[in-house]
């Protein structure tokens, strides 16, 4: 794999292709953009080509790319999320494989092969102590090792360790180019023009998109909420999240695939929706506002199913009279 195979992006391809040919790689390197756009995947790649000799690096023939491919290059170090979701911070005897503590260990002794390349893969996740910790290695890795620090946004990142960083942003692929990447994926997929334009510019959820079962969940909720938008009501049947990714994956497509309902309504754009699910501009733009809403709960574990109903059953109510009908059932 090289950096020519990938799609989009091709302005931060061209300025690392040229810190690599200039030999001025920064010692730390900050990747920042949304999950699901490619940033570790040009890492990986990235880390590959300071480590191949050859010209049209990463060759993937040579010794060390062989080694890169297999994942057992000596002095390529990844740290990632745990099944926690946070990289390790590590005790303080260093022996944690993965966490903070051993990489700084490891970046003291000497190299088998003249550099460490190491990726922090989620560096927003690292505890406040840890990136504390991580501070020094970031200013100084030693001599020709480079880190590079990949996360969705500076906001979880200490300013004391993006100050000392090179930061390059990537943005959420193109239509165009999410086409191309699910086109080989999947030559023959069913609504990859849907799929297309609400995986938000992420070739991660749009592949994710392509699990039939992912993809009917999704087209489930959406007929639920316009059943419930418009007036019909399901019949208390809830929301069902089980068959799907989950509820926050679930939750910000669908954010997405309203965002996209707005934005044609406005431009014209053609997208082929089932009828079943297609909103008006206004109740679009209401989902929208009640799902972010959601989103932001979503950190607090509250109830998906219970409240996603409650609100939209409010605003249906809102909409028809103005205010909901008073309840007296209580007085019965
Ligand atoms: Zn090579």
């Amino acid at each position: 794999m090289s950096f020519h195979k990938i799609k989009g992006h091709q302005n931060q391809l061209k300025y690392l292709s040229r810190l690599k040919e200039s030999g001025l790689i920064p010692h730390a390197l900050l990747f920042t953009g949304q999950q699901g756009i490619g940033k570790r995947l040009i890492a990986d790649i990235f880390a590959a080509s300071v480590f191949c000799k050859e010209k049209d690096s990463p060759c993937g023939k040579c010794h060390s790319c062989v080694q890169m491919k297999a994942g057992s290059y000596p002095d390529f170090l990844v740290l990632e999320r745990d099944d926690k979701g946070k990289i390790p911070v590590g005790a303080s005897d260093k022996s944690q494989q993965g966490s903070v503590r051993w990489m700084i260990d490891r970046l003291t002794r000497s190299s088998i092969n003249g550099r460490y390349v190491v990726i922090v893969d989620g560096v927003e996740t690292i505890s406040e102590s840890g990136q504390n910790a991580l501070l020094k290695t970031v200013e100084e890795p030693g001599s020709d090792s480079h880190i590079i620090l990949i996360a969705e946004s500076k906001s979880g990142i200490l300013p004391t360790i993006v100050s000392r960083c090179i930061e390059i942003n990537f943005n959420p692929l193109s239509v165009s180019d999410i086409n191309d990447i699910v086109e080989e994926r999947f030559p023959d997929g069913e609504n990859s023009s849907m799929i297309s334009s609400i995986c938000g510019g992420s070739a991660d959820v749009a592949l994710r998109l392509y699990d039939d079962k992912i993809f009917a969940g999704i087209i489930a909720a959406a007929k639920e909420i316009k059943g419930i938008l418009r007036g019909r009501g399901t019949a208390g049947k809830a929301f069902d999240f089980s068959g799907t990714a989950g509820p926050a994956f679930v939750i910000t497509v669908l954010i997405n695939l309203y965002s996209f309902m707005v934005r044609s309504h406005i431009t014209g754009e053609v997208v082929m929706y089932p009828d079943d699910i297609a909103l008006d501009e206004g109740e679009a733009e209401k989902a929208v506002k009640i799902l972010l809403a959601i989103k932001k709960g979503l950190k607090n574990n509250l109830n998906v199913n219970s409240i996603l109903k409650g609100m939209l059953y409010s605003v249906s109510e809102i909409n028809s009279r103005g205010f909901p009908d008073p309840d007296f059932s209580w007085l019965l």
